[in-house]
């Protein structure tokens, strides 16, 4: 099992209808959420479609009108999975209405529920993404104008998020003081667009100009309107660059297929190993073992072919998930194993369950040794910031030293990058980066002071 990522956005305005564009730039980004799908859109008034389902699911003969609109996809880690859950939210009130969709954990999210309850505040959701609206609603009305209604919502929001908002026919994209999670900006001659990674931007063929600013209110009107309320301290979750991104995503200028494969450079050089073949746990290793492979300049093939149809929803009995094993979703390519010695490359161990049954999988197929190279330092603290991984329990490099786990998954060596490898790999200096679920030391914390607003 993987870290899941809570969501992906998505916001354009147009000269012309932008449901398709709004569509494939949500497929391209099914990998950050694959719960809930939704999209807004202005043609008048705002007409909204939102349902649990994969994006190829949801929007099966719908189409709606307008120049601008946001969309959502959405994996549940802050509010129950549920069709009230998915986004955009719609919220009409009597300074006006909007549509918001977020992307990010807060860390104060129970204290401001707790503060606008208590104003009067009524919640149909569960969700982060509700608060940061009712938080807007009640600063537009006490301040009268919506920009700075904007701002005072976001100075008081502690935690990761990356917003749009659909205003009228303006697309409103916000990131966070902190710039935990990306969010970048394309132009083309007759579009605007913001999305959570650049693959987005690529497959609705709009070139990207830059990424949102920390702290940024990015208004898409009929111009570029920025206003900033101010930056803390740069903390870009390392996570994005390591796995959950797609390879082929630019983020903050730095381009995730490259801190794979140095990655995978940094494992050799810093854990090198004589073997006959360097393989990868198919998709989330595969950059890292091409590092691999060109470092040491032992070949890279494949030796688990993976069954990429199960889908969503493919939940077995138990008994019988037993019996077939992981062999279902992944099946060894004997005549490539058979009588070698393997380098298997990972981005990353959770529970250390899958890849013991990986290595089983190997020794049976008749690899005559396992050793397993991992792109991530171990995992051992939860995130606070938009990723699923709730408790320390769930790690199993939070209570066991490195020579233990590779007793209990059964390889014959393991190595995990050190943290000033995966640093050096990424490319941001370390007081930039978010390197608290290997750490410990959480970037954005309660007791911190209020934002130092410009
Ligand atoms: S704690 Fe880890 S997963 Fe969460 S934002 Fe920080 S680096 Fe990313």
């Amino acid at each position: 099992m993987k870290p899941r990522h809570e969501c992906a956005v998505f916001g354009i305005k147009s000269d012309s209808d932008v449901f398709d564009k709004i569509y494939f730039g949500l497929y391209s980004m099914q990998h950050r959420g694959q719960e809930s799908a939704g999209i807004a859109t202005f043609s008048d008034k705002i007409d909204v479609h939102r349902e649990m389902g994969l994006v190829s699911e949801v929007f099966k003969g719908v189409y709606l009108e307008g120049k601008s609109g946001i969309g959502h996809v959405r994996y549940s880690t802050t509010g129950e999975s549920g069709i009230e859950n998915a986004q955009p939210l719609t919220i009409n009130y009597a300074g006006g209405s909007f549509a918001i969709a977020h992307n990010g954990n807060l860390i104060n999210s129970k204290e401001l529920r707790d503060e606008l309850e208590k104003k009067g505040s009524v919640f149909t959701t569960t969700t982060d993404t509700e608060i940061i609206a009712q938080l807007i609603v009640q600063e537009h009305l006490r301040s009268g104008d919506f920009m700075e209604g904007l701002k005072e919502a976001m100075k008081q929001l502690r935690g990761a998020y990356c917003l749009v908002i659909l205003k009228d026919e303006e697309i409103i994209a916000i990131r966070d003081p902190w710039a935990v999670h990306p969010m970048v900006l394309g132009k083309s001659k007759d579009s605007y667009v913001v999305a959570s990674e650049s693959c987005a931007l690529d497959t609705v063929d709009i070139p990207l100009v830059r990424d949102i600013k920390p702290g940024e209110i990015l208004v898409i009107g009929d111009e570029l309107k920025s206003y900033s309320i101010g930056t803390e301290k740069i903390s870009r979750c390392m996570f994005e660059y390591v796995y959950f991104a797609r390879a082929d995503s630019v983020l903050d200028g730095i381009n995730v297929y490259d801190v794979r494969k140095n990655l995978g450079r940094t494992l050799h050089k810093e854990a090198p190993v004589t073997a006959d073949l360097t393989t990868a746990v198919p998709d989330s290793g595969i950059t890292t073992a091409i590092g691999y492979s060109r470092e040491s300049k032992i070949p890279y093939g494949e030796s688990l072919m993976k069954n990429r149809y199960l889908g969503r929803t493919f939940i077995m009995p138990e008994q019988k998930e037993r019996e077939v094993g992981v062999k279902l979703k992944l099946n060894p390519i004997k005549s490539e194993i058979k009588g070698k010695k393997i380098v298997l490359a990972d981005d990353s161990i959770v529970r250390g369950t899958t890849v013991r049954n990986l290595i089983n999988l190997l020794r049976t197929a008749g690899a005559k040794e396992v050793h397993v190279r991992i792109s991530c330092p171990p995992v051992k603290h939860p995130c606070f910031y938009g990723i699923d991984m709730q408790t320390e329990e769930e790690f199993i490099a939070s209570n066991k030293s490195v020579k233990d786990i590779c007793k209990e998954i059964g390889a014959d060596s393991l190595a995990y990058t050190s943290l000033e490898g995966l640093i050096k790999a990424i490319g941001i200096p370390k007081k930039n980066l978010c390197l608290a679920c290997l750490t410990g030391d959480y970037p954005i914390k309660e007791e911190q002071t209020k934002l130092k607003v410009e």
